[in-house]
């Protein structure tokens, strides 16, 4: 564990307090024991490859996979952006691991406070590196539905991670609630900077929140936008529709996963095309009256000339079928 929150100007004065700093943090984290103890300077720790997006804003693009795809789960875009006085966070990584390994690269940039840390949404690739941020000062922001999600399903969640990847890559990693719920719009000011963070009605989940950096038009669209991972659908299809008809005012666009767009249509393209293409094919199999068991296949050969354009396209063509299928049975 890198216990991140305690900046000292010298190693001497780390090798002083850090008995005391390791004994009060393993009280609250009463499942782990301590091995061994050292102090690093935050430049030498492990640290996310970053890139400057735009001035001042820096972002990790993940792997374009899936969960089962990938060895750690460290498959989200994530981001920071650097104010006069404070850095925002947006997204902390799927584990405590990853949330250190971000918090490194922060630290390489900048030695400024980190004062916000913003999740776009319930997801644990975005969610679950969240205490480290907590621990080095930051507030946390999310939706206000997010801390229900996270109480309803973190537990699962955590539990899924841990089978997958084994206890190594999720050790110490725990859910964590938001301390600030976000409904509508709320700017945070960095010193001059400020982000305005917009709650979305449900879309790719209950709990959508962006994050536009007015300074140079940077939109965080967190997983509202998935480029070249097949997108899920995990809110609301029509919802989802819905957001997308309404291009947003911004410049550079940072998905949740895949590579930045330089525009909206860039950014929704491809997305609106395989959403709304579900959207009819499940109309259409509702329409025939098909029962579940024979529609979601049905669905899934619809779409199938879309495969060639998304990754990890079988395992998720599925899912979204299920949930198109369940959803609009209801409308
Ligand atoms: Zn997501």
């Amino acid at each position: 564990m890198t216990l991140v929150g305690h900046p000292f100007p010298t190693v001497e004065a780390c090798r002083a307090a850090a008995p005391r700093i390791a004994s009060d943090w393993l009280k609250d984290h009463p499942a782990l024991v301590r091995d061994a103890l050292a102090c690093t300077p935050a430049a030498d720790l492990p640290a996310l490859p970053v890139r400057q997006v735009a001035d001042g804003v820096h972002v990790h693009l993940g792997p374009v996979a899936q969960f089962e795809d990938s060895p750690d789960g460290w498959i989200a875009n994530l981001g920071f952006v650097i104010g006069p006085d404070s850095i925002a966070v947006i997204d902390a990584g799927a584990s405590r691991a990853q949330g250190q390994a971000l918090f490194a690269a922060i630290r390489r940039i900048s030695d400024k406070p980190i004062s916000h840390l913003v999740i776009t949404h319930m997801h644990p690739d975005h969610a679950f590196g969240a205490e480290v941020f907590r621990e080095a000062g930051a507030a946390i922001l999310g939706h206000e539905r997010l801390a229900d999600a996270l109480q309803g399903r973190g537990r699962t969640y955590l539990d899924n991670l841990t089978r997958l990847y084994g206890p190594g890559p999720m050790i110490g990693t725990r859910v964590v609630l938001p301390d600030k719920a976000v409904g509508g719009s709320l700017d945070i000011d960095l010193g001059g900077r400020v982000l305005s963070l917009t709650a979305a009605p449900p879309a790719h989940s209950d709990n959508d929140l962006t994050v536009l950096d007015r300074a140079t038009g940077t939109l965080f669209a967190g997983d509202l936008v998935f480029r070249d991972l097949t997108p899920i659908v995990d809110g609301s299809l029509p919802g989802w529709l819905d957001w997308m008809a309404v291009p947003q005012d911004a410049g550079a666009i940072v998905p949740g996963h895949g590579p930045v767009a330089q525009n909206w249509d860039e950014a929704v393209s491809a997305q609106r095309d395989f959403l709304t293409a579900l959207h009819r094919a499940t109309r259409e199999a509702l329409d025939a009256g098909l029962p579940m068991s024979e529609g979601v296949p049905a669905i899934v050969d619809a779409l199938a000339p879309l495969a060639g354009r998304w990754k990890s396209f079988p395992e998720s063509v599925a899912r979204d079928a299920t949930a198109a299928f369940k959803e609009l049975e209801w409308e």
